[in-house]
């Protein structure tokens, strides 16, 4: 079965006039769930990674999966105030105010080749604040990689300049 059928739609969540995708279907699924690490991890053919960065919440599912497969570090990127050790930060908008993420100071060498995973790509937001924490930090992106791409948000647009992939594209 195509990728698609284990992604659900919920209109109305978290708010009205959103319409969320759910992945807990595909989650659940162990085939499906395998088929979909086949397809992010098959992107990263002949790339070398010394990290992955899963974006808090949904980007853990994935992203530990996916650092598991090649054998490389995991990053937790998180809200404020999660993560326990030296943190920076960035901020950025969302529709109404704004959000932030938080990354270990030492979680990053300089040099270090990065791969970020989400489960959405949607208005870019999140994914460039990710990129940012990455740079300060003197790591190289490799690709930005997700489940997920909502192509109608142009969310592309903020993250241009960095190799980007996406298992399913709506
Ligand atoms: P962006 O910053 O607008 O690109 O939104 C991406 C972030 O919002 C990701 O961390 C996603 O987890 C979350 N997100 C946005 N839309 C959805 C959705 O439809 N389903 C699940 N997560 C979403």
């Amino acid at each position: 079965m195509p990728l698609e059928k284990y992604i659900r739609d919920i209109q109305g969540f978290p708010k009205e006039g959103i319409l969320f995708k759910d992945i807990t279907p595909l989650l659940i699924d162990p085939k499906a769930r395998k088929k979909c690490l086949d397809i992010l991890v098959s992107s990263l053919a002949n790339k070398k990674i010394d990290k992955v960065i899963g974006v808090e919440s949904r980007g853990f599912f994935f992203g530990m999966l996916i650092a598991q497969e090649l054998n490389v570090g995991f990053i937790p990127v998180r809200k404020p105030n999660k993560l326990p050790f030296d943190t920076i930060s960035a901020t950025y908008d969302l529709e109404y105010g704004t959000d932030t993420l938080e990354i270990h100071t030492d979680a990053i060498q300089k040099g270090d080749r990065i791969l970020i995973h989400d489960d959405v790509l949607a208005t870019g937001g999140t994914a460039k604040a990710v990129c940012e924490l990455v740079e300060r930090l003197g790591g190289e992106i490799v690709q930005c990689n997700f489940l997920m791409e909502l192509t109608f948000l142009n969310g592309r647009a903020k993250i241009k300049g960095n190799e980007i992939f996406a298992a399913i594209t709506y």
